[in-house]
């Protein structure tokens, strides 16, 4: 069957879409204004908005300190419960702090300590590079006792799974991926991977950043050790908010936090001079959390509580295989490359587009025809499905748009060299 490439096909998908209502429940202040990029920065709920008010003027001026005990303090653990639910984690194992970054070294350099005796980590050259120079600034504090192995993917596009199978051993202290990476969206088997590693004896820490509020996770299910995430992509946390962190309930006594700060201190307001970790995960805070943006992250939560994943993933997938089989008909004439995964299952909620013009095609979309997707070198243009909010309309016209670049030429007005964000 081929795809109706009408506007009026994908407008009857809208009307039929159980979830069309959610986009109203999201600032959207310019209908033909695309955002094909709630996978990097996901947008602004109404309910975010009013809470900010809330929190400044009421919260910060008129309650001042009082605040802390009405709501501030028990933030971390508050959210986390509710992220919690997104992921197949009980309340308790979820705590939100730092960036995902420092979630990954403070967790990557507890499982090490753990795991004494081992000293490979393993992950994949899909991985997110950030990820990589954490854990090189691990091995660097641990006065370099372990080795970083990062295995190829063969395309691009599929985590090297059985690469990764083949090389757990008895010296792998931590495998360490990301769910859905970065680039192609390729999703790993959370389960499988995890099981094939505890056989080896080693922990399993997951990148969920591109999976949280975008894909089903079961982490309990997976019997997953230990994870972290973003909150400002599917989340719609706000710029910069902070992460999240999971450590499975049998392993959060057994655990230290090097980083160890007053936040997660057993007593804190005792102000002893010892450190001696707090009982749970509090353990894993270090220092006082940016209460504003941290609080901005529960309405962007409940949303996708309200939604439900499962309904979620369903309209995903519908609408990247709508964007594959547009794709299919109307690009790959023209020199467009799938750099995503086409089986759903694999797949998670953005497909990256390649093509030879990538960067020139990307630059005239955002400034030539109102489309906001995003870059990744050396070709990929990236575009993120939110279904909370993205329509089959804004689908069909990225791929009309896109098609008009080449066809007209327009990437030819646009100078080689990236911009500093793209
Ligand atoms: C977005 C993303 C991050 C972001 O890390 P920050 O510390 O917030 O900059 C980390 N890992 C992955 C896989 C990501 O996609």
């Amino acid at each position: 069957m081929t795809v109706s490439n009408d506007i009026a096909y994908a407008e009857e998908l809208d009307a039929q879409d159980s979830c069309a209502h959610f986009r109203g429940r999201f600032l959207i202040e310019d209908e033909d204004l695309i955002y094909m990029d709630g996978n990097s920065l996901g947008r602004l709920p109404y309910e975010s908005l009013s809470l900010s008010n809330d929190l400044v003027r009421q919260q910060w001026g008129s309650r001042l300190i009082r605040s802390w005990n009405e709501g501030w303090f028990t933030a971390p653990e508050r959210i986390g419960a509710k992220i919690a639910s997104l992921i197949g984690a009980q309340p308790d194992e979820v705590i939100v702090a730092d960036s995902t970054s420092v979630n990954l070294f403070k967790l990557a350099v507890a499982a090490l300590r753990f795991q004494a005796g081992r000293t490979q980590i393993l992950t994949d050259d899909l991985n997110f590079p950030s990820d990589l120079y954490i854990l090189q600034g691990a091995i660097d504090m641990l006065d370099k006792q372990h080795q970083l192995r990062v295995i190829p993917s063969a395309d691009g596009i599929y985590g090297p799974v059985e690469e990764l199978r083949a090389r757990l051993n008895e010296q792998t202290a931590l495998l360490t991926l990301s769910h859905t990476v970065f680039k192609s969206g390729y999703m790993y088997d959370m389960a499988a991977l995890t099981e094939a590693a505890h056989t080896a004896g080693a922990l399993v820490l997951w990148d969920l950043s591109h999976s949280v509020g975008s894909v089903p996770v079961d982490l309990n299910a997976a019997n997953a050790d230990l994870a972290i995430g973003c909150t400002y992509k599917y989340l719609n946390g706000g710029p910069g908010a902070p992460a999240f962190l999971y450590i499975r309930r049998d392993l959060q006594e057994r655990l230290i936090n090097p980083l160890t700060g007053w936040m997660g201190q057993q007593n804190l307001f005792g102000f002893d001079l010892k450190y001696e970790p707090a009982t749970g995960l509090r353990r894993f805070l270090t220092g006082t959390p940016p209460v504003v943006s941290l609080s901005l992250i529960e309405p962007g939560v409940d949303l996708l509580r309200e939604a439900g994943i499962e309904q979620l993933r369903a309209k995903s997938l519908r609408q990247s295989s709508y964007l594959i089989d547009l794709w299919k008909a109307e690009l790959e004439p023209l020199g467009f490359t799938l750099k995503s995964p086409r089986e759903q299952e694999c797949r998670g909620s953005h497909v990256s587009l390649g093509h030879a013009e990538g960067l020139r095609i990307d630059l005239a979309l955002i400034n030539d025809m109102r489309v906001l997707p995003d870059f990744r070198a050396p070709d990929n243009i990236r575009l993120g499905i939110t279904p909370l909010y993205t329509t089959y309309r804004d689908i069909h016209q990225t791929v009309q748009r896109l098609k008009q670049i080449v066809v007209e030429r327009i990437y030819e007005r646009y100078p080689t060299e990236a911009p500093i964000v793209t």
